[in-house]
Order: C-alpha cells, then structure tokens, then sequence
C-alpha cells in the first residue's frame, strides 16, 4: 500500500524544520477539530504570539481566549478545551511543558497524554510522531481511518484508537518515525483525493486490488 501511494503521490516528507515543539503540536490538535490544518497552525502560532507563554493561555479570559480562536470552527469549544488542557498540565506538572515524556515510552506517553482533557488518540500520536519527539505512531485523521475501513485493514466501525492498535503492530519493523509520518500522510493524501467521503473514486485508486469495499 506504501509504495503503492508513493508510485501515485510522490514522497511527501515532512521536512524537520516542521517537527515542531511538543507542546505547540499538542494546542493544535486540542484547538483543530473540524478544521483546516492551516488555520489551526495560525491559531496556535496566533496563540502564542499573543500570549507569550502557555502558562498565560490556563490563566486567560475565557471570552478573550475564544475570540483569539474566532476562525477555529467551534471557537468556544476550542478555547474551552484548550485551557481545561493546559491548567491540568500546570497543576500536574507544575508549568506548560511536555518534557517528562522524553522518559517514558512511547505508550506511555500517549496514555499520559489521553488522559488531559481533550486529547484522544490522534492528538497523543501527532504529538508523539509530529513534534520533535520523532516516535514511531502512527497519526490517523478522520480520513485515513475511512481508507483503512474501507479497505477492511480494520473493522468498519474500528474507532481511532481501535484502528491504531489494529494497525500499528502490522507496520514494517524497520520503519523510522519519519516513514511512519509519510505513510499517514500518504493515506490523508488518498482520503482527500480519491477515496472522499461520498462517491469514492475506485476505478482510479491506486489500492483497489486490496481493497474490500471496491
Ligand atoms: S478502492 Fe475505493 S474505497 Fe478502496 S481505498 Fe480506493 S477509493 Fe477508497
């Protein structure tokens, strides 16, 4: 399926100067739910542009913090769930910061991570795979889950989580977490593309020999 993807779409990498902090992945993924990833990063840079720190974002108004994330697609949600995330990482923690995870697998960590307010298993594997930690997990959006659930890769009704731990342990061993972020990529890249929500495009895909629904 990988090379498959690569043959249609080319390699898509994610250059390193991209792999951001943890904490920054983290706030967009907290505050991007239903939205466009591009307007998610200039919220989050936004966020901390305006408030310096993420100790400020726990401590803001909540109104203030909501209209700062006016183009989110639910901006109270967002702002919400942003500083419900935020204040239970400085009480545990005692300031913003995702360092302690650098200690822990990378299991552990993304349990750690579920279990803030608001993160679920695509933001604890963005967090993991995307930043700068550079672990191997791998990211699935909306989109991709479909094509796996499509495919019959996972169960049809396979939540986030469930299709993460159907898919991770069948992943090629020798892939590096950079592989890992190509291949979700690859698979968002075909969800947006070809295998859409409505009226998927089969008879151009390039994994329709693999593929159940097709
Ligand atoms: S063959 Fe059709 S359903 Fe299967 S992954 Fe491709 S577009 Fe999606």
């Amino acid at each position: 399926m990988h090379e498959l993807l690569i043959d249609t779409f080319g390699r898509v990498i994610r250059p390193d100067d991209k792999r951001r902090d943890p904490m920054w992945t983290l706030v967009q993924g907290v505050i991007g739910a239903r939205a466009k990833t591009v307007v998610s990063n200039d919220n989050t840079d936004r966020l901390l542009s305006e408030y310096g720190t993420w100790e400020k974002v726990a401590e803001a108004d909540l109104g203030a913090l909501t209209r700062t994330l006016q183009t989110a697609t639910f901006p109270a949600m967002a702002a919400e769930r942003l500083q419900a995330c935020m204040q239970e990482i400085v009480r545990q923690r005692g300031s913003a910061t995702l360092d302690h995870l650098e200690e822990l697998d990378t299991a552990e960590a993304m349990a750690w991570l579920e279990r803030l307010p608001g993160v679920a298993r695509k933001i604890s594997a963005g967090v993991m795979n995307t930043s700068r930690f550079n672990r191997k997990a791998l990211v699935l959006d909306s989109g991709h889950r479909r094509v796996v659930q499509r495919m019959g890769l996972v169960p049809a009704k396979a939540d986030t989580a469930r299709a993460y731990d159907a898919l991770m342990p069948v992943l090629p061993s020798e892939w590096t977490a950079a592989d890992v972020d190509e291949h979700h990529l690859l698979g968002k890249r075909l969800a947006q593309t070809i295998c859409r929500p409505k009226r998927p495009d089969c008879g151009s895909c390039p994994v329709r020999s693999d593929c159940e629904f097709a």
